[in-house]
């Protein structure tokens, strides 16, 4: 898929190519944001209508409008021109498109998805007329005067430019922090040295040593005040880097752990293995060297929620409070048999060819004992 993006104040312009190769069809269908105002579909260079078939909820993502494009010819290239603007996540969190921040995700449909032929271009957004911007993972052609963005091995939709006369950027050789809320200073610099303690830990001590890219952590307040965070490979999109120590260091080292807790499949109940090891990671590691915020913090937390329930779902769907569910599933084993079986089980589930649960449980029952496999078995 081929981007031609423009920004304007509060909204974008997007001029799609879509090319299907060999394949013959008449009828192609597509996800878009559903607040999006389609101006032009053409296939093959002809002006053709569309239809809209239905509204949807697709998992973690915007209302989206289902798209279909018939022709009495084959359709191979097709061309799409939209505008408008969308959220940060959803329907309403956030402004995607402000003055000073401009972002875009695969949360909030805003290019084709789930097309129904398998396009072969490579994934490439040009952004126009963003000179002043500073597009974070892209490339600026000066010649051309553009922002280049994608074909370099990591999902090239999430798109986040920041004004360049407001961006203020901290790094260190681990991360850079780029944010524009003067009150994410005093965190940024307090994240250089967390950082380093919990990836020592992780590297060290939990789990296999791996090379760590540089991480860029691009900070979307004010555009999104709730807090929410996302981790495409060394990308981590957060509203604010949280509002005290703890806060960091749970935020960090949730996400930093990632970068090993993550095979398991994100859009169905089993996802609570990537959730419930990632918290963990750094629930041992404040276990190991800061206790009292385990005890005056962590604990309290996963007590309160004790009687929230398991992870498996009647359907197999993900359930929507995944993170706490798997922490307290997890909280069960270390109440029963101590931190050291739950650091074994994380080291367990990241060994995994293939991460499901049942694979998790056969390497508990083989590596660690099973009755520790018939007891989390139990409690999912
Ligand atoms: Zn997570």
């Amino acid at each position: 898929m081929k981007i031609d993006l423009r920004f304007t104040e509060n909204n974008f312009y997007c001029k799609v190519l879509i090319d299907l190769g060999e394949v013959k069809t008449n009828k192609f269908e597509f996800l878009l944001n559903d607040n999006l105002e389609i101006h032009k579909t053409k296939c093959n260079n002809i002006d053709v209508n569309f239809k809209v078939v239905e509204k949807i909820n697709p998992l973690f993502r915007s209302t989206c409008k289902k798209m279909v494009i018939e022709s009495e010819n084959d359709i191979n290239k097709i061309e799409l021109e939209y505008s408008g603007t969308v959220a940060i996540f959803g329907d309403d969190e956030g402004v995607g498109i402000t003055e000073q921040i401009k972002v875009l995700s695969f949360y909030t449909s805003w290019y084709p998805q789930e097309l129904s032929h398998q396009d072969i271009l490579n994934e490439e957004i040009i952004i126009h007329d963003c000179e002043n911007f500073f597009v974070v993972k892209g490339v600026y052609d000066k010649e051309n005067k553009v922002w280049k963005y994608g074909n370099q091995g990591f999902d090239p939709y999430n798109i986040i430019a920041y004004r360049k006369d407001v961006l203020k950027i901290v790094s260190n050789e681990y991360f850079n922090v780029f944010y524009i809320d003067e009150s994410i200073a005093q965190s940024a610099n307090e994240l250089k040295e967390a950082y380093t303690h919990i990836l020592n830990f992780y590297q060290k001590e939990l789990f296999p040593e791996i090379n760590i890219n540089v991480m860029d952590i691009a900070c979307l307040s004010p555009a999104l005040n709730d807090y929410g965070a996302y981790k495409r490979k060394d990308l981590l999109v957060t509203s604010v880097l949280g509002e005290d120590q703890f806060n960091i260091l749970w935020f960090l080292g949730h996400e930093l752990a990632h970068e090993w807790c993550k095979e398991a499949d994100v859009f169905c109940w089993e996802d609570w293995l990537n959730e419930g090891t990632a918290e963990w990671a750094w629930i041992l590691y404040a276990l190991k060297y800061q206790k009292d915020m385990f005890i005056n913090k962590i604990e309290p937390k996963l007590k309160e929620s004790i009687n929230i329930g398991g992870v498996k779902t009647a359907d197999g769907s993900r359930p929507q409070d995944v993170h706490i569910r798997s922490a307290v599933i997890l909280y069960k084993v270390y109440l029963k048999y101590g931190e050291e079986i739950v650091k074994q089980i994380i080291q367990q589930f990241v060994k995994l060819e293939i991460a499901t649960t049942n694979n998790l449980l056969i390497a508990i029952e083989n590596n660690i004992s099973k009755d520790v496999a018939l007891f989390l078995k139990d409690i999912l």
